[in-house]
């Protein structure tokens, strides 16, 4: 074997029970966007008293974090979320939907095992700093506000990252693998009216009405569609629709929208256009608008540089090994699901297996795909690891620690990040995480075509997504 894996095979052995520790506190506390205080301490501490020197509230983002250990290049990156989902509580294995306790909010996207990932690769490479008394630095990122707020993107903005060489990052999914197909940017605005309340009966000519403003934007946007790109994805809600009497000519608005479309440079056109609509039902109803952003990331696409060379070491690593208990966990599972969730898993399944019956018999992902570097599309969800992208080569991993067919964002993903799936799954990743950091240290060749081909891809400056507000 592999000296560097066995290595790291070691640390991870003797690691084990800490990562998976902070990775069941983390599901615990189940603390949402910006609220993160206890998972981001939990993650700082532990990698404190492993020698990392660590800034919190870092670049003024409370619950975000800088830990560094080492000295010298390269700087090999490694981003850690940890924020829940709202609404998304849901008790530990259990395959119906229970609530846990009193908290509301849930794991849903695995965010708890990509902080335990990060934080044993981290270790990992320290004691391979270490012992092969190496020049290198290792920087965790904690990152908060992954699913509502865009934390990566607010730290961008305020300088971070720039220091990094590379960045790594990894996520919960139903496969392991490198994946191939780029994601969407996105933005999210509010847009508020004000009007003059007025009775709606003796009066009405006193009043000019917000909610009507609000409708006369629904309309334009609507109508703005026919002249927007085929991949841009327009949606909004009400968020106040001015009061319940009809008997009022209501006197305030909000309507929130939210535009993704593949590159970051569309989304903000067509919010620029969006903006123009608004100011139009403004005139259109004599009302007041006002919008903020409220999120936004940038498109992301994997440095096909580091992507390919991941998938060697995740290749070398392997799937997480199974046992016979996992799969039968994981079966429970897929046999909860909707037959329509089922034939879209069977669909999935298809595009890389000619034989998926016994892969649905024992529905736990035991193969890592490689990174295809001619996946035609998109992959319509969106993240903030985009922002990072724009600024430094970076990659990033899907780890199985969901059954197949199930998905992010569902009471089913929390239901098992924190059982024996998804810590099987955070430790590979982990593992896999911390193999190519040391490729990389020994193939710094890896590093500068990486870096060449960022340069060519992103050749304009860095702007954040939630710029003009
Ligand atoms: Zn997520």
């Amino acid at each position: 074997m592999d000296r560097n894996m066995e290595l790291i095979n070691t640390v991870f052995k003797e690691k084990e029970d800490q990562i998976i520790e902070i990775c069941d506190k983390i599901w615990n506390y189940a603390e949402i966007a910006f609220q993160e205080l206890k998972s981001s301490d939990i993650i700082c501490q532990s990698l404190e008293k492993e020698g990392f020197r660590c800034e919190k509230e870092y670049l003024g983002l409370k619950t975000a974090f800088r830990a560094a250990y080492g000295h010298g290049r390269p700087h090999i990156g490694i981003i850690a979320d940890y924020d829940a989902l709202p609404n998304m509580s849901q008790k530990s294995g259990v395959c119906r939907q229970e609530k846990c306790g009193d908290n509301e909010n849930g794991h849903g996207c695995g965010h708890c095992n990509i902080a335990g990932a990060a934080f044993g690769a981290a270790v990992a490479l320290k004691k391979y700093l270490e012992i092969n008394n190496k020049e290198g630095t290792v920087i965790v990122i904690g990152s908060p506000a992954e699913e509502a707020g865009s934390g990566k993107a607010l730290l961008a903005e305020n300088g971070a990252y720039r220091e990094l060489d590379v960045a790594i990052y990894s996520h919960a999914n139903m496969f392991n693998s490198v994946p191939s197909l780029p994601m969407v940017a996105n933005v999210a605005m509010e847009f508020t009216f004000k009007g003059v309340s007025a009775h709606a009966g003796a009066s009405p000519h006193m009043g000019r009405n917000a909610l009507s403003a609000a409708e006369l934007m629904g309309i334009g946007v609507n109508f703005m569609r026919e002249n927007a790109i085929a991949d841009a994805r327009i949606h909004y809600a009400y968020a106040d629709a001015g009061g319940e009497a009809a008997n009022v000519i209501q006197n305030y608005s909000k309507v929130k929208y939210l535009i993704r479309a593949p590159k970051i440079e569309q989304v903000k056109e067509l919010a620029e256009r969006i903006k123009k609509i608004a100011r139009g039902a403004a005139l259109m109803t004599e009302t007041e608008m006002e919008y903020v952003y409220t999120s936004g990331c940038s498109d992301y696409a994997q440095n096909k540089v580091l992507a390919q060379e991941i998938g060697k070491c995740y290749q070398e690593m392997g799937a997480p090994a199974w046992e016979a208990g996992d799969y039968s966990l994981a079966k429970e599972f897929y046999d909860s699901l909707s037959e329509e969730s089922k034939t879209q898993a069977a669909e999935k399944l298809r595009k890389y297996y000619d034989q998926i019956e016994d892969i649905l018999e024992k529905p736990l992902h035991s193969d890592v795909i490689l990174f295809d570097e001619k996946g035609k599309g998109y992959n319509f969800s969106s993240c903030d690891i985009g922002d990072v992208a724009h600024i430094v080569p970076t990659v990033y991993i899907s780890f199985a620690s969901l059954a197949i067919g199930n998905m992010v964002h569902t009471w089913q993903c929390t239901a098992l990040a924190n059982t024996v799936l998804g810590h099987k799954a955070m430790l590979n990743a982990g593992k896999v995480i911390a193999l190519f950091g040391t490729t990389l240290i020994e193939t710094p060749e890896i590093m500068r075509r990486a870096r060449e081909e960022h340069s060519k891809t992103y050749v304009h400056p860095y702007q954040c997504p939630l710029e003009n507000r």
